[in-house]
C-alpha cells in the first residue's frame, strides 16, 4: 500500500497524485474554478467542475495552476474574489478562477513571429504559405528552442506541455488539434496575424522577390516560363516559384485563413 505509507516523513510523491492534491494533509486547501476551455488540460476525473488541491505555504497561483496541467502561457486572468491576482503572488486559502488568455493575444513584435518544434513540421509550410514568420529548427533541442524564441522575439509553438513551463521562455503557446487544418485554424483564431499570401518560401521561411519570366528561363521549363506571368524567387534559398502552380488547390486555404482571422478580429471588435 505504498500510497498510504508517505505520512511521516517527506519523502518523494508516488505517481498518482491523490483526490486530496499535491500535498496531502498539509498546506493550504484552495479551489481552482477552471474555465471549461481549459479543462481538457486536467486529469479527466478532474474536469467536470472545481479542481480542490492542497498547495504549500511557499507555492505561488502559478505553481498550483500548473500542477493541475495548465501552463501558464494558457492562461489569462487569475481572480480571486473578484480581484485580479498575479502569478507570482503566494497562494491563499480561497477559490482561484482561472480564464483563458484571450484571442487575439498579443505578441512581442509586429506583424508576429512564430518558432515551430519539430512536431509542426506541416503547420510551419502551411503558414509561411499564408505570409507569415514562422521558424522552424527540427534539430534544436528544447533548450536551444527557448534560447531562440527568447533572442528572436519569437512566439514559440508547440503540443509539448513540458516545454512551455520552461522559465526563460518569454512567450509560447500549445497548439490545440493534431490535425494540420486543424492547428493552423487555432494558430489563426488564437493570434489573428496580418496575412501576406505568396510573399514566403515554404521551405526556409525566407522572403520572396518577384522577378521577371526571363530572369528564371532556365530555371523553369520552357512552358512554364511561357504559361505563368508571376514568378518569385527566395531570397535566403534561391529556390523560385511561380503563381498559379497549385492555385487551385491552395487559394481554398488562404480564403478560408482570412475568414477564421476576420471572424476572430470580429468577435473582439
Ligand atoms: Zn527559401
Amino acid at each position: 500500500m505504498p500510497s498510504l505509507t508517505c505520512g511521516g516523513r517527506a519523502g518523494p510523491r508516488g505517481g498518482a497524485s491523490t483526490a486530496r492534491g499535491e500535498h496531502p494533509g498539509r498546506g493550504r486547501a484552495v479551489r481552482l474554478d477552471v474555465d471549461p476551455s481549459l479543462r481538457f488540460l486536467l486529469r479527466p476525473d478532474r474536469r467536470d467542475g472545481p479542481v480542490d488541491v492542497r498547495a504549500a505555504d511557499t507555492d505561488t497561483w502559478g505553481h498550483v495552476v500548473e500542477s493541475v496541467g495548465v501552463p501558464l502561457t494558457e492562461v489569462g486572468r487569475l481572480v480571486v474574489d473578484g480581484a485580479p491576482v498575479a502569478a507570482s503572488a503566494p497562494v491563499t486559502e480561497a477559490v482561484l478562477r482561472v480564464a483563458p488568455v484571450a484571442r487575439p493575444q498579443a505578441t512581442a513584435t509586429t506583424p508576429p513571429r512564430f518558432l515551430l518544434d519539430v512536431h509542426l513540421g506541416g503547420l510551419v509550410r502551411r503558414m509561411r504559405l499564408l505570409g507569415l514568420d514562422a521558424a522552424y529548427r527540427p534539430e534544436a533541442d528544447d533548450p536551444e528552442l527557448v534560447r531562440i524564441a527568447a533572442a528572436e522575439g519569437r512566439v514559440l509553438l508547440t503540443r509539448d506541455r513540458g516545454l512551455l513551463r520552461r522559465r526563460s521562455l518569454p512567450q509560447g503557446a500549445l497548439v490545440r488539434g493534431s490535425a494540420t487544418d486543424d492547428q493552423l485554424d487555432d494558430v489563426l483564431d488564437r493570434f489573428a496575424p496580418p496575412l501576406t499570401p505568396w510573399t514566403r518560401c515554404t521551405a526556409c521561411g525566407g522572403v520572396l522577390a518577384v522577378v521577371g519570366a526571363n530572369e528564371v528561363a532556365e530555371e523553369v521549363r520552357a512552358g512554364t516560363a511561357r504559361t505563368y506571368a508571376d514568378f518569385a524567387r527566395c531570397l535566403s534559398c534561391g529556390h523560385v516559384y511561380w503563381h498559379g502552380a497549385h492555385a487551385a488547390r491552395i487559394e481554398p486555404v488562404v480564403a478560408h485563413a482570412r475568414d477564421v482571422v476576420a471572424r476572430r478580429l470580429g468577435a473582439s471588435g
